[in-house]
């Protein structure tokens, strides 16, 4: 998930703006993102206190509005490559977002080492749950529900919306947004 922000963020917000993604990251800690951290390593997992040093350097002076905007924009991209040709076809055949809610636990520890992730779904709306995730971070949060809403888009439901319950980060047991849309 941060190695398609960085590459969105670098496409959309040219290369100078994104070396100062890399901002305040020791040498080994760069060494850790890959070479000069330019190139972020595709699958790989890394500490928790990297990718929040590098989501404060792209989401940091944002206000609460156009980080969520941005990491909308962000999410999106991310599925593009899974909206067009054979790829939409086969995720609209085999995916469902009833399908991708009852995986989404093992899908959240591919991305993620630790968490608990749930999704309970209702009439075109979704309630999703996070908790017990060391990695945590808010602008993470906010990545995972747009990230969710992207991709339950790109699997057929329409003007998907997320409303935002509450956060560890404001001292709560867990994370929650619902989503909505219009229609599948
Ligand atoms: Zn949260």
């Amino acid at each position: 998930m941060v190695r398609a922000l960085l590459e969105w963020y670098r496409v959309t917000e040219g290369s100078t703006a994104y070396a100062r993604v890399f901002d305040g990251l020791t040498s080994a800690e760069r060494a850790e993102l890959g070479g000069d951290a330019q190139e972020i390593l595709a699958g790989a997992w890394y500490d928790a206190r990297i990718v929040h040093k590098v989501l404060e350097n792209v989401f940091g002076d944002l206000d609460e509005a156009k980080r969520r905007s941005f990491a909308r924009d962000a999410a999106r991209q991310g599925m593009r490559p899974l909206r067009t040709g054979i790829y939409h076809f086969v995720a609209q055949q085999i995916l469902s977002p009833r399908l991708y809610a009852r995986h989404v636990q093992w899908l959240f520890r591919l991305l993620h080492d630790t968490g608990e992730r749930r999704i309970e779904m209702g009439d075109h709306e979704a309630l999703s749950i996070t908790g017990n995730w060391a990695g945590h971070h808010p602008i993470l949060c906010l990545l995972v529900q747009e990230t969710t809403a992207a991709l339950f888009e790109t699997l057929g439901c329409k003007d998907v919306t997320v409303e935002p319950l509450r956060c560890v980060a404001d001292g709560h047991r867990d994370c929650r947004c619902t989503l909505r849309w219009t229609g599948e």
